[in-house]
């Protein structure tokens, strides 16, 4: 497997869920790999991504879960919420990730570089320090950054990547986007207690999802105190002396807030790369362009992950990366990762889990098909007093009865999905969930109950 013509035959850049997987899969398989990271192993996900807000999104519930519990009997004198005790808390286990991340890469003998790269030449890497090195395969795994939209003042706005390290949690933050980061983090400075607006250029939020799920976490949202504005795009911003911000969006009377943050998409990572160097191709929107091998138009060079702006998702990088390096350094066919039908969540309160065709799609694709629901009150709703409900919305094909999309919006929503998506995935029938006996008394049964 070795070819001594060059120093490694995987180099990866960018340690993030697809170049980590890449790189451990590789140099099980026998390959003498190498890898670069310019901040921190583990990548979006672990560092400033999934993870971290994941953990978020717990500290926040417990708003809800605190008031709730008096219900159940509980009484809960004196409580607080200390947002520096959580986000430092949440830090240390990033760190803690990170070191689990570096000591599998080290335990593979993947040699890691803490440093920017880049390509300068035909197989040839150059770091940021100036070292030189060449590998027989390159594999570019930088995924994406935040969007910020051009208008005058934008230098002051953060993104999520700033979001998990605040002082302290705003009084009155706007939240500019409508896809899910957007609303995940409306939903967790809304717990913590901020007044929260969210401004959209569109007219819809999760323009993706169902459009009854989008529909009732806007209800939910609007009736937790969170506030939309649609058709508003920033027209320029001002820091004021006192460290507000006052802000101009079409259509909006100047308004006053104490942050500001850009949760507009996100962008492939491909600047500082040299790709122009080896000449890799890019599409439309600035991603790098694979085949179905995550092979680039340059026969030695692969790109997995964000960066190749397929689905946006570390287990869809992580899968990516698997299959490079099984498929270049293992001893299997070549493979490809199958990009259909993939399941997906929103983590808001309450969190949206959805996987296949919404209905708006299957009616496009399949002319015919049969919609099925359940809109209820979770037990624990009901006793907690809590007026909000769940929705599960099951999409069929006509013909066949063949489960097209399933989507839902409630309590354990993202739990639930990823079983849910294994019967979908494998083509089953609504007739398959009817066969199936209830878990009573569940969220998860109405699944299995929906006529
Ligand atoms: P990344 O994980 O982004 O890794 C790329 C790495 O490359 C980075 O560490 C970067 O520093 C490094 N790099 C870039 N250029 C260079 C260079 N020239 N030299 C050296 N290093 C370089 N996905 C989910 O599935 N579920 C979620 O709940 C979820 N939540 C998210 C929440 C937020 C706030 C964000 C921002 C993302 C979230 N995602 C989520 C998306 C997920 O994090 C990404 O899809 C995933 O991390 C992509 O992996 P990747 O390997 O392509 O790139």
């Amino acid at each position: 497997m070795a070819d001594t013509e060059y120093d490694f035959d995987l180099f990866t850049i960018g340690i993030g869920s697809g170049g980590t997987r890449a790189s451990r899969v590789a140099a099980a398989h026998g390959a003498r790999v190498a890898a670069a990271e310019e901040h921190r192993v583990g990548g979006t996900c672990v560092i400033r991504g999934c993870v971290p807000k994941k953990m978020l999104v717990y500290g926040a519930q417990f708003a809800e879960d605190l008031e709730d519990c008096q219900q159940f009997g509980w009484t809960i004198e004196g409580k607080s919420f200390d947002w520096v005790k959580l986000r430092d808390h949440v830090m240390k286990d990033v760190g803690r990730i990170e070191g689990v991340y570096t000591e599998t890469l080290e335990k593979h003998d993947v040699t890691l570089f803490h440093e920017h790269a880049k390509i300068t030449d035909e197989h040839e890497i150059t770091l940021a320090s100036g070292k030189v090195v060449t590998a027989k395969h390159i594999l570019i795994a930088t995924g994406a950054t935040p969007h910020v939209p051009d208008f005058p003042g934008n230098e002051h706005v953060i993104t999520s990547n700033e979001a998990f390290h605040l002082d302290e949690v705003p009084g009155c933050i706007l939240i500019l986007g409508g896809g899910y980061i957007a609303n995940e983090f409306a939903g967790i400075f809304n717990e913590f207690g901020s007044k929260v607006v969210v401004a959209n250029r569109s007219d819809v939020i999760l323009r993706s999802y169902d459009f009854s799920m989008r529909d009732r976490l806007m209800q939910i949202s609007m009736t937790k105190g969170i506030e939309f504005l649609f058709r508003a795009e920033v027209e320029k911003l001002e820091k004021r002396d006192d460290g507000t911000f006052a802000v101009k969006m079409t259509g909006v009377e100047e308004r006053t807030f104490d942050l500001v943050m850009a949760a507009t998409g996100r962008v492939p990572n491909v600047e500082g790369l040299g790709l122009e160097n080896v000449g890799v191709e890019l599409g439309k929107r600035g991603e790098i362009k694979v085949d179905e091998f995550s092979k680039t138009n340059v026969d030695y060079i692969y790109a997995v992950g964000d960066v190749t702006d397929r689905v946006q998702l570390t287990p869809v990088a992580i899968r990516e990366g698997q299959a490079f390096a099984d498929s270049v350094f293992g001893d299997v066919e070549p493979y490809s990762v199958d990009h259909s039908c993939i399941p997906s969540a929103v983590f808001s309160h309450p969190p949206i889990s959805s996987v296949g065709l919404n209905e708006r799609e299957a009616k496009e694709q399949y002319g015919q098909v049969k919609v099925y629901t359940s809109d209820f009150r979770p037990m624990k709703n009901v006793v907690a007093g809590r007026n909000e409900r769940s929705l599960v919305k099951m999409i069929c094909d006509g013909a066949n009865g063949q489960i097209l999309g399933v989507h839902m919006i409630g309590p354990y929503a993202p739990e639930i999905m990823q079983t849910a998506a294994v019967a979908v995935k494998a083509g089953m029938n609504k007739a398959d969930f009817d066969a199936t006996t209830a878990i009573h008394p569940t969220v998860a049964e109405e699944l299995v109950l929906m006529k």
